[in-house]
């Protein structure tokens, strides 16, 4: 059916020992999708990619494609290829028999193993280095290699593993383009793994976070960053300033809330209303803007408007953005990110100097 995911993983467990690294976890990933897997170090991504490439068998639970149960079906049978962290290309093998190996192992015939690995080698731009080995390649060339190699069978799925991980910026942002390219060219499914948030948001249609081998929360990435589900995927993804406090009261879509590091915070009822009576506020550092002397816009004053009194102690200019912090007269911290898009030097603000940080009901 047209509704049906492409791939399911239904109640998996992994286990080594008695360490569970992948827990009863559930996940459906749709046909064409770019999903990102985002989580800390050893929170069981790799596993969970390993057990739906083949290489590991879950100790519960089941993972479907197209509604089939792929237990029975060998690595190398499936549908579905990875692409590891290292790459794990062959060294003493030549890039265009690298890109050939899984062909040749299915069986391929030699013409059509010729034809396709031209086609793999345009498709990731590796012309006139097919006969180089891999340690006569930089380290994007040998990312795009293995790129090549694990798409060569034309697999329904692919997975990278940390695939960008060893590129240095620049390259990386340029793969990581690329790779959407890619995907969106080819109409294939791609799960990625990384650690990076800011690579899982640039990529991928939905981010599924991870820790302790469960899943947190699975969203598109504005909505993970918006409307994070706990405290802990707010400060996972992106940074936040974060004001502990009790709810004193509520009326009209407004909840008072007593902090202690920032007094009285007035916020909007979140989608999913408050239940409970000790809350963290949140506010992302783009929303916390820095005033002078407070804002001015009538229009902004009409809301109940949240400003906080303090001192600048550090300013990081970062070319499109200015990121602030600013000492709060209770003594807490808070960080602002503020665009710089006025003229050179309207707007900045100084180590020392004195600000209003506000923010409105609907920033938190
Ligand atoms: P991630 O890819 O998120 O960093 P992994 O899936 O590689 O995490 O590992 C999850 C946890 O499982 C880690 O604590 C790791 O040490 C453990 N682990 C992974 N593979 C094995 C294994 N073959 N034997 C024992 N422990 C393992
Ligand atoms: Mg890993």
């Amino acid at each position: 059916a047209a509704d049906l995911p492409l791939l399911r993983i239904d109640a998996v467990v992994k286990k080594f020992g008695a360490f569970c690294a992948v827990d009863r976890l559930s996940l459906d990933i749709r046909a064409g999708e770019f999903f990102a897997l985002l989580g800390p170090s050893g929170c069981g991504k790799t596993t969970l990619l390993r057990m739906l490439a083949g290489f590991e068998t879950p100790d519960e639970g089941r993972i479907l494609l197209d509604g089939r149960d792929i237990a029975p079906v060998s690595p190398h049978r499936r549908p579905v290829n990875m692409m590891f962290q290292n790459y794990a290309l062959f060294p003493h093998l030549t890039v265009r028999d690298n890109i050939a190996f899984g062909l040749r192992r299915a069986g391929m015939p030699r013409p059509q193993i010729a034809a396709r690995v031209a086609e793999m080698v345009a498709l990731v731009k590796l012309e006139g280095l097919e006969k180089r080995k891999p340690d006569q390649l930089s380290g994007g060339q040998r990312q795009r290699v293995a790129l090549a190699r694990s798409l060569a069978r034309r697999p329904q799925v692919l997975l990278l593993d940390e695939p960008l991980a060893a590129l240095d910026k620049k390259l990386r942002e340029s793969t990581q383009a690329e790779l959407m390219e890619l995907q969106r060219r080819l109409g294939m499914t791609f799960i990625i793994v990384t650690h990076d948030q800011e690579e899982a948001m640039t990529v991928a249609d939905r981010i599924g976070v991870m820790d302790n081998g469960r899943l947190e929360q699975v969203a598109a990435p504005r909505e993970l960053y918006e409307a994070p589900s706990s405290r802990w995927i707010a400060e996972f993804v992106g940074d936040i300033n974060l004001f502990d406090g009790q709810v004193a009261s509520r009326e009209a879509g407004r909840v008072t809330i007593s902090t202690k590091d920032a007094g009285t915070i007035v916020v909007a009822e979140p989608r999913q209303p408050i239940t409970k009576t000790i809350v963290a506020v949140a506010i992302r550092p783009e929303k916390m803007k820095l005033s002078r002397r407070g804002p001015v816009a009538d229009a902004l004053s009409a809301h109940a408007i949240n400003r906080l009194e303090g001192v600048v102690t550090d300013v990081g200019y970062l070319g499109g953005l200015t990121t602030y912090k600013v000492k709060l007269d209770s003594g807490a911290m808070v960080r602002s990110s503020m665009a710089n898009t006025a003229r050179l030097d309207i707007d900045a603000y100084s180590a020392g100097q004195r600000v209003v940080a506000w923010f409105t009901p609907d920033d938190c």
